[in-house]
């Protein structure tokens, strides 16, 4: 049987396959320090598990209305009033399974064959393959050092064109952590006024910022961004509920009515019993609690990788956001390891498991010169983890 053009162009999710292959070689009893997965390594909640169960004992098992039950909808657009200052009527939300068929759905309801999206690198390595999958065309758009690896408008002018129609945008930042302020947001809401580009805003980090710093919706800076941009989240990382599949998006009505239609032929309604789960999640006074809990953890976490890193001399991008350290390795190109040589960051990832780590390398995200480490590991492993990176880096030669 012959795949179809389309699939063959759509590579298999980096992230996924590299986390399978650290647990696959840990079950077989190695020692692995796996800087792969991203998702919160807590349980969900047990006041959130207890909705469930609720709603399973009292039959909450059937289909639902395709973009969600009525009362998670309000939940979600009460969220967005309270937490980011955007009013939606319930009929604007769509609930979906995970927020990554939230953002399929996104897509495709937006985008006709051979329209251009401006993805800002590094990315999150799904965006670009649901982009083709939809009909579109990414248009990766560089970001470096100097800009603190966020997309300025001097840039974003530069990568549209006639057939450019949206900018994804991806705040606080997998992989790099980088997370935008309100005045950087408005800049780039501007240029796309401008240009008449509608925004689709991967918001799944929201409660995961540090420092003081506060997540803003780039929705929420300006009345033309409000009305452009579909605006993603999801309970996965703010709840630790990632195998519950349970996303969501805001979006102006036709389009959460369009993106209704369509997953009501992909996925009808996400998982019944999750969605009740997910109502507790966001309606529950405990969730706030949580969320402080879990937000504090990572950063002590961010905070003691990033020392221990330091100390090693090793580059990284300084995370405000996510759980991800992004570090530098394009300066051990060339080098090798046992008589292997490394000439890109799946080679260092490669060779970097024979020391007993796993990591993702940066060409999943569009920036070969990186590797991803996901600090949801114990302070224990990530010790233990850098002092295996250390071990390996000073055996290249
Ligand atoms: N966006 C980003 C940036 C992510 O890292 C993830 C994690 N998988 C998602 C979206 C999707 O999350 P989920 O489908 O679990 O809600
Ligand atoms: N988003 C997480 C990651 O980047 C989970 C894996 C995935 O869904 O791709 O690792």
């Amino acid at each position: 049987m012959e795949i179809s053009e389309k699939a063959k162009s759509i590579a298999p999710s980096v992230t996924l396959e590299v986390s399978a292959k650290a647990n696959a070689l840990k079950a077989e009893g190695a020692s692995i320090i796996a800087f792969t997965a991203g998702e919160p390594d807590f349980n969900t909640p047990k006041y959130i598990v207890d909705a469930a169960k609720r709603a399973m004992d009292e039959g909450k098992t059937k289909y639902t209305a395709t973009p969600g039950i009525v009362e998670l909808k309000r939940a979600i657009a009460e969220k967005f009033e309270r937490e980011n200052g955007l009013t939606y009527s319930e009929n604007q939300i769509v609930v979906s399974d995970g927020a990554k068929s939230s953002l399929y759905h996104a897509f495709a309801a937006i985008l006709n064959e051979g329209d251009e999206v401006i993805v800002p690198s590094p990315y999150w390595v799904t965006y670009v393959e649901q982009i083709k999958m939809s009909g579109g065309v990414a248009v990766v758009v560089k970001t470096d050092e100097k800009s603190g690896y966020k997309l300025i408008k001097s840039q974003l002018e530069r990568a549209i064109t006639p057939k450019t129609k949206c900018l994804l945008l991806n705040s606080p930042c997998n992989p790099t952590g980088v997370v935008y302020g309100e005045e950087e947001l408005k800049e780039i809401a501007y240029t796309c006024e401008k240009h008449g580009l509608y925004i689709v805003s991967d918001e799944v980090y929201e409660k995961l910022v540090f420092d003081g710093k506060k997540h803003v919706s780039i929705a929420s800076v300006s009345d033309y961004a409000k009305q452009n941009t579909i605006v993603v989240n999801g309970v996965s990382k703010t709840y630790a509920m990632t195998g519950w599949r349970i996303g969501y998006l805001a979006a102006p009505l036709n389009v959460a009515k369009a993106i209704s239609a369509m997953q009501g032929h992909t996925t009808s309604n996400a998982c019944t019993v999750s969605q009740y789960a997910a109502l507790a999640a966001i309606s529950d006074e405990e969730g706030k609690q949580f969320i402080e809990f879990m937000t504090s953890e990572f950063d002590e976490r961010r905070k003691i990788l990033a020392s221990l890193l330091e100390k090693e001399g090793i580059e990284f991008v300084y995370p405000d956001g996510a759980f991800y350290v992004f570090m530098k390795v394009d300066g051990y190109f060339g080098k090798s390891y046992d008589g292997n040589a490394i000439r890109g960051s799946v080679d260092f990832c490669n060779l970097l498991l024979s020391e007993g780590v796993a990591a993702v390398p940066g060409a999943a995200f569009g920036a070969d010169g990186f590797v991803r480490l996901a600090y949801t590991v114990s302070k224990e492993d990530e010790r233990e983890g850098v002092k295996r990176i250390s071990a390996f880096l000073k055996k290249l030669v």
